[in-house]
């Protein structure tokens, strides 16, 4: 058995009933299908993967949960982590009332590492509003256990020349998969890429996604020094061409929250 570090002795561990829950804030939605979007944002702690462009600090400063309060103004609330589903739950509904809102996000980080603890959230938050998982679209089984109650998946599917990381495109033909099993769930794919992608991972992304309506959006990676896109037109023109012959619907976003200088 691992020896418990002071950290462990100190932090409360989350259980399957609760979350370690960064920050809720409401903001515009800056990728995807529905860039431009009003939602209320969740962003869970941690992840299982190490994507090279990742810009999420993995904790909070303090490690507690961070809620800006009123949108905008700067002003945080604090609650201490992990958090139970009731906590999240009346935090996201006083959120709600702030503004008209599209969906309710859960980002991360990694949401559905909490697949449990979200099996008590969605079906509250459905009540009020659509629920938005942004995944990376590579654990099936944990997706399982939320589907019913899940409205809208981004999903990722990693391409090693931008992650740095080995290929997951079988957990992903096994999540888009699950995801077509609720035709009452909404899925679209997004893509993150760089100079470096090639066409051969883009040819993965077509044995994967079967359903050619699918909406694919193309994200060109945004440096973590400056913001800035460093792609060449002519690489992007390339992705674009090629995903067109296969996908009804194939559009080139950059992530534009970060142009909004919003959270
Ligand atoms: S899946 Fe998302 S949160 Fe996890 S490391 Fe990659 S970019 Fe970061």
């Amino acid at each position: 058995m691992a020896i418990p570090t002071l950290t462990d002795l100190t932090t409360p561990q989350p259980t399957l009933k609760t979350a370690p829950v960064q920050e809720v804030f409401s903001s515009i939605q800056g990728e995807g299908i529905y860039v431009g979007k009003r939602q209320v944002f969740v962003r869970f702690a941690h992840c299982h993967l190490k994507c090279a462009y990742c810009d999420t600090p993995m904790t909070s400063p303090t490690g507690q949960c961070h809620v800006e309060t009123p949108p905008g103004s700067g002003i945080i609330e604090y609650h201490n982590n992990p958090l139970p589903p009731e906590t999240l739950v009346d935090i996201i509904q006083s959120l709600l009332k702030t503004a008209k809102h599209h969906s309710v996000s859960f980002t991360g980080g990694e949401p559905l590492l909490y697949h449990q603890f979200l099996q008590s959230v969605f079906p509250q938050v459905q009540g009020h509003c659509k629920t938005y998982l942004e995944t990376s679209g590579t654990q099936a089984d944990f997706l399982e256990s939320v589907l019913p109650w899940t409205d809208i998946i981004a999903m990722d599917i990693k391409l090693p020349s931008a992650t740095g990381e080995a290929p997951q495109f079988e957990n992903h033909a096994r999540f888009y998969a699950q995801a077509k099993g609720n035709p009452a769930t909404e899925c679209f794919i997004k893509l993150v890429f760089n100079q470096r992608t090639t066409l051969a991972e883009l040819a993965e992304v077509r044995g994967i996604v079967t359903n050619r309506q699918t909406p694919i959006i193309l994200q060109p990676e945004t440096s973590l020094t400056d913001r800035t896109v460093s792609i060449l037109p002519s690489q992007v023109f390339a992705a674009e061409n090629y995903l067109t012959q296969y996908f009804d619907d194939v559009r080139v976003i950059p992530q534009t929250h970060k142009m909004l200088n919003v959270l």
